[in-house]
């Protein structure tokens, strides 16, 4: 979220070319490269200390043709409203290439819950909810947990707007508590879901999982999950970075025979942050945070946060890397990009392979709707299917008109959403 980088002129650049690959016309360009809808509102909150703060919050719908939109939810002190646009037109390629029955939407609240008591946090929740009235809601746009906020934050969510409507609408906000109208297996899926693609592209490169090795970024909800199903797989992870609170600064924690993901588990925080003297007492080497990028391996995973791979660390990726999975929305620069599609590095695209968490928030919601609940194998068995299916879809297009990765997946992708628009008579 540097102040130089600007993730919706990055978005909007990749859906340029792919709009030139799949010769859209005026209309579907102009109607696609914005926002169909954004609200931009402000929000007063009675603060414990009695003063009143005034909080800026959006939602930003940048397209429904294929369904309600769905989106995250974010809280952050560097929130923007491009970033925004960016995270709810990824949202509309990530739901069109998992074939989910949704368009994308995004939203947020410019703040910092690390100084906000819950209570203050609960408030901002029920203004941001009472801002948008009927513009959201289980038919409209269903929104989701991102970036600090949590289960909680969706039940205030829902309770406000239920109370509003003066009816229980368990289906207008997915990502809440288990027993509570959440779903298990969305801790996992985005996580899981990544690994599904991961396992499927080492299968169609010959490669069993139990000879590769993989290096982190991040060692948050995704990498945490990730990384325990690639371990069942006989993955062996080299290395995983991520954010010190106390010192502000990145590390990465290597081991030669590989991290321990359960030691690893019990010495970190709720925001992915793992203690360095205990891990040094663990016999953990501790290097500056970017090394992740440069460790001997055979898979990237960046897994923490957007603008991660740029033109000053793509040439550090070392020649034994045959495959990027990029956990992260957006990880990867445009101009980085271009020079792994020509070192034939294998790219797993964030819209593609983190799209586990959407798919299983729109398991939660069909499961709201019919008020019926599914188990823990029965969710993650149907998450298998539609990643393995989508990644198959994706690559099979990739093999026969030679493309890179992304390309292939953001054509299907919009193909998919500009023929829903025409069918319906917008454009
Ligand atoms: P999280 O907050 O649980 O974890 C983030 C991790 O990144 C933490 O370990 C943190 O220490 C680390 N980190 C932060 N800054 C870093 C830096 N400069 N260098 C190294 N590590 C750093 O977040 P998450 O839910 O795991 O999400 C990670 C990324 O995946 C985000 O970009 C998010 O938008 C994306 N994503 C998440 C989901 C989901 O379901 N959680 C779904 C799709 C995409």
């Amino acid at each position: 979220m540097s102040e130089a980088f600007n993730a919706f002129e990055m978005v909007q650049k990749q859906f340029d070319a792919i709009a030139d690959k799949l010769d859209l016309n005026e209309a579907a360009r102009d109607f696609l490269r914005n926002p169909l809808r954004e609200y931009h509102f402000l929000i007063p909150v009675k603060m414990d200390d009695g003063s009143t703060k005034v909080f800026k919050g959006f939602r930003i719908q940048h397209n429904d043709a294929l369904g309600p939109a769905k989106g995250g939810v974010r809280f952050h002190p560097l929130e923007t409203v491009d970033l925004v646009r960016a995270l709810a037109m990824w949202m509309t390629w990530k739901t069109s290439v998992v074939d989910l029955p949704l368009g994308g939407g995004y939203g947020g609240v410019i703040c910092d819950p690390h100084h906000l008591s819950m209570r203050e946090q609960e408030m901002i929740c029920r203004g941001w909810v009472r801002q948008l009235g009927d513009n959201i809601g289980p038919l409209r746009d269903i929104p989701a947990p991102d970036i600090m906020t949590y289960s909680q934050h969706m039940l205030w969510i829902l309770d406000e707007y239920e109370t509003m409507h003066g009816r229980k609408y368990p289906g207008m906000i997915t990502g809440k508590p288990v027993g509570m109208g959440g779903s298990l297996g969305r801790t996992e899926s985005t996580g899981y879901g990544l690994m599904f693609t991961v396992r499927e592209a080492l299968r169609e490169m010959g490669i069993r999982p139990d000879t590769t090795t993989a290096s982190f970024q991040g060692f948050g909800n995704v990498a945490q999950h990730a990384i325990k199903l690639y371990n069942q797989l006989g993955g062996k992870v080299v290395s995983v970075s991520c954010w010190d609170q106390k010192t502000h600064s990145a590390n990465a924690f290597t081991k030669p025979d590989g991290i321990n993901l359960d030691e690893l588990l019990k010495i970190s925080d709720r925001f992915g942050s793992i203690d360095i003297e205990k891990a040094m007492d663990l016999g953990y080497e501790i290097l500056p945070g970017d090394k992740w990028i440069e460790m001997e391996c055979d898979i990237l995973i960046p897994a923490a946060l957007e603008n991660q791979i740029t033109m000053e660390n793509v040439d550090k990726i070392h020649p034994r890397v045959k495959i990027i999975a990029e956990g992260a929305n957006g990880p990867t620069s445009p101009e980085a990009d271009e020079v792994i599609k020509k070192r034939n590095i294998f790219m797993l695209p964030d819209f593609l392979c983190n799209a586990g968490g959407v798919t299983c928030s729109y398991f939660e919601q069909v499961q709201s709707n019919m008020n019926y609940y599914w188990s823990k194998d029965e969710v993650l068995s149907k998450l298998d299917v539609k990643l393995t299916t989508a990644y198959h879809k994706v690559s099979e297009l990739a093999r026969k008109k030679k493309l890179y990765m992304r390309d292939a997946a953001y054509m299907i992708a919009i193909d998919k959403v500009v023929r829903a628009s025409k069918e319906r008579g917008w454009i």
